[in-house]
């Protein structure tokens, strides 16, 4: 037997004996149940305390029912020829409600067969309406958030062999392949972009096409989430609209993973009435889900903090040990280069127990042509391959159904991800073990020490802001050229519409005539905006050498992510901004990875425009409101990684920006403070890392990521006069983040709370308190009064 490695040793990881000992490659036994690995994971000298909750999921008997009446017989033919002989319960329920016109979400696992709910009612309809010569009578207009979805729905929707013109019209489509989609196709597939920056602008040409629509297919909706969401939520409006001129009421069918309240997250994207269905029927296997969490090291971290070891690291043990017990595992892993380090690092420990071993461990780095993804595929089913460590580029494009386990290394950040890569093992109804391995943030902490967070109901909801003037503007703008805007339109687009108009008005981008208020400018209006972006003109990512553009960034944090010298992480891939020109709204990149992270240090300020609602917690008053936040990137830091040791601070030369935005805030007068023994010294430490372990937290119940805001703490704020913490959204308008904490303060605060006192670090870590885009090094941070001061807020409620 191989002696432990260096690394072994130092972090007691992947037993020699138990690895031996339980794999006999020449006379394979059949495996233990999953459940029991986890078991045998843990108990591993050295990781006793690493497993912080197993949960057991029972196994989910399947409920069948009859194919609904109406079904047309040919179709429900071609899915019996896939194997389907009757629909699930929730499958029939979704599709009934659909055929009757009502208008649905359909929320429910993953591999619970939404496709087959909507495809049922639309199929049966295009088949019905058709003429007696195979002319074209009802259509279907099917959504999806990314090209890549749509065509893997056209792929299936192909296989399934029936009688239908479906087609794809998307930024790839030939000029003929868009005329004949137009003129011919009966059921379309494409995306909100396309719809909002083609369809509509050129309705008139489509008019056939959305006079006849009869279903709207919002697929994976859980994507639209903040300022986009808010976006797609315009795009859909102005689709009902134009429909709606050509004499059609098309049917809006939701689909979407399992989150909080599908019911509201509906109504708010379409503006409709929606029946959710969330009952899932289909059958599930044994799940066994572990939370994990990595020990710290003696690595002291930033301000003398201690360091959790890398859920990446962690996660290549864990690979190593389940590859080596025989069981075909994925990990999960956020960027390209920890994808390679991962499957890198398991093989090497796989090297010490047997040669053969290593070479049935890949990483999946995304981009892959369709015959190498193929390849990938074939050899995880036929267990060939044993262990892939991949980035969140494998959600899309590539079917791993066949496997035992899923590692992911730290929370994908939505509760919807998260289950959508759990939901990557278990073969059929066989078992599946997924293991959360915790990354060193408060999040992620908190997740894995409060398993109800997860395995309970969703407290996470999708959020976006459909009334923030920001985005309804241009897509008002774009409404009026489709056709003029009238006082009847004003309930379509919500509350805040008619303040948005006379503002477009008075900028003369609109004029308001006796017939409506009508778009007279030469330019396209849907070119206004980028539903993408958050507002402003993104600045573009620029490959040095080759000119390709690689993507972009909202000018919003471009400062912050995308100034000269910033490592900045784009799908996976490392590069090094060598420029950024604001005038021009380019950064130019280079590839590589230095070994280090970078974070901007920035001075901000922020004032209270106006409360638009408040609650008075004892003492305290806990208030939502627009702020004005003024920002200036000054300098920034370069951080080793792993461990966060500061290499290095350079200054930048950067304007000031300011943003206006809404904002969650909380406020503690002097008296209490006094009362609960905190000083004038103590404050600002107090309050900040109350805000840093706040922002963390806020992604628990709103679909945002820490990314998607900042904080402003002061112990005595000019505009409220006392002790004071805000959270903003970090987009122009707001994206629904902060009311949503508003909405959600004592549950997100609380959690807060717990998250700060249960961690195990003295004065402050990576866990709770100190947080990786602090403009302020973090500093002044104080663990025991940030405990003390939300313990006087909460108190108080
Ligand atoms: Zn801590
Ligand atoms: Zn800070």
């Amino acid at each position: 037997m191989a002696a432990p490695t260096a690394a072994q040793v130092a972090v007691g990881g992947l037993c020699q004996n138990r690895v031996v000992t339980t794999t006999t490659p020449a006379s394979r036994p059949r495996r233990r149940p999953v459940g029991e690995l986890v078991h045998q994971l843990s108990g591993v000298p050295g990781r006793e305390d690493r497993l912080t909750h197993l949960e057991e999921l029972p196994p989910r008997e399947a409920v069948e029912v009859d194919w609904p009446a109406w079904a047309a017989p040919e179709i429900v033919a071609a899915f019996g020829a896939q194997g389907i002989e009757r629909p699930w319960r929730h499958q029939a329920v979704a599709a009934e409600a659909a055929y009757a016109g009502t208008h649905v979400a359909l929320a429910t696992g993953t591999a619970s067969g939404k496709s087959l709910a909507y495809q049922l009612p639309a199929l049966t309809r295009i088949r019905a309406a058709r003429g007696s010569r195979g002319e074209r009578g009802a259509t279907v207009l099917y959504l999806a958030p990314t090209k890549a979805l749509a065509q893997d729905q056209l792929s299936r929707l192909r296989d399934l062999g029936v009688d239908v013109r479906v087609t794809t019209h998307d930024g790839d489509s030939t000029r003929e392949q868009r005329d004949w989609a137009r003129d011919h196709g009966e059921y379309v597939l494409t995306n909100p972009d396309m719809l909002h920056r083609s369809l509509l602008p050129g309705h008139s040409r489509w008019s056939r096409f959305l006079g006849a629509l009869d279903y709207v297919i919002v697929d994976e909706c859980h994507h639209y989430r903040g300022v986009f969401g808010a976006h797609v939520s315009h795009v859909l409006r102005r689709l009902r609209r134009i429909c709606a001129a050509y004499g059609a009421t098309p049917t809006f069918v939701l689909a979407s993973a399992t989150v909080a309240d599908p019911e509201a997250a509906g109504e708010r994207l379409t503006g409709l009435p929606v029946l959710p269905v969330t009952a899932d029927d289909s059958p599930r296997g044994r799940v066994s889900l572990a939370l994990w969490e990595p020990p710290l090291t003696t690595f002291a971290g930033e301000n003398g903090a201690p360091v959790r070891r890398a859920a990446s690291s962690e996660t290549a043990d864990l690979l190593a040990d389940l590859v080596a017990s025989d069981v075909r595992t994925l990990a999960f892993v956020r960027s390209r280069n920890g994808a390679e380090q991962v499957a890198m690092t398991a093989a090497g420990l796989l090297a010490e127990v047997d040669p053969s071993l290593p070479g049935r461990i890949a990483a999946y780095r995304g981009g892959y042509l369709p015959e190498e993804r193929r390849a990938i595929e074939q050899s995880l089913r036929s267990g060939e391959l044993l262990g892939l460590a991949a980035t969140n580029a494998l959600e899309l494009g590539i079917d791993v159904s066949g496997l035992d386990a899923v590692i992911l290394a730290g929370y994908p950040g939505r509760r919807a991800a998260f289950w959508q890569q759990v939901g990557r093992a278990g073969r059929g109804a066989g078992d599946a073990l997924g293991i959360l391995v915790a990354r060193d943030d408060p999040l992620d902490t908190y997740l894995v020490t409060h398993p109800d967070a997860l395995l309970g109901q969703p407290v996470e909801a999708t959020v976006f802001d459909p009334g923030n003037p920001y985005v309804l503007g241009p897509h008002l703008c774009a409404a009026a050229q489709e056709s003029p805007l009238t006082e009847a339109d004003f309930g379509l687009f919500g509350p805040t519409t008619e303040d948005v108009l006379a503002h477009l008005t008075d900028s003369g981008l609109l004029r308001k005539r006796p017939r409506g208020w009508f778009w007279t400018d030469r330019r396209r209006a849907a070119d206004l905006t980028d539903i993408r972006s958050a507002g402003g003109s993104p600045v573009q990512l620029v490959e040095a050498g080759t000119g390709r553009v690689v993507g972009t960034v909202d000018a919003g944090s471009a400062h912050s992510t995308a100034h000269a010298g910033a490592v900045y992480v784009h799908r996976g891939e490392t590069y090094v901004v060598q420029d950024l020109d604001l005038d021009e709204h380019v950064a130019v990149i280079d590839r590589g990875d230095p070994g280090y992270t970078t974070t901007a240090r920035e001075i901000t300020e922020i004032s209270i425009v106006a409360e638009r609602e408040h609650e008075t917690w004892g003492d305290c008053r806990l208030s939502y409101g627009e702020v004005d936040v003024a920002h200036q990137v000054v300098s920034f830091l370069r951080r080793r990684q792993p461990g966060g040791e500061v290499l290095g601070e350079e200054p930048l030369d950067l304007p000031e920006r300011t943003l206006r935005t809404t904002a969650v805030w909380w406020t503690v007068p002097p008296h209490a403070l006094e009362d609960a023994g905190l000083t004038a010294l103590d404050l600002p430490g107090a309050a900040h890392a109350a805000e840093h372990c706040s922002i963390g937290l806020l992604p628990l119940v709103a679909t945002c990521d820490r990314w998607d805001i900042g904080g402003v703490s002061t112990a005595v704020h000019p505009d409220t006069g006392v002790l004071t913490v805000f959270v903003y959204d970090g987009h122009p308008g707001g994206a629904g983040f902060a009311e949503r904490g508003y909405r959600a303060a004592r549950r997100w605060l609380s959690a807060t709370l717990e998250t700060i006192r249960a961690c195990e670090c003295d004065s402050g870590c990576p866990s709770c308190i100190q947080s990786p885009k602090c403009g302020n090094q973090n500093q002044p941070l104080d663990k025991h009064g940030a405990a003390v001061l939300l313990g006087i807020l909460l108190r108080s409620h």
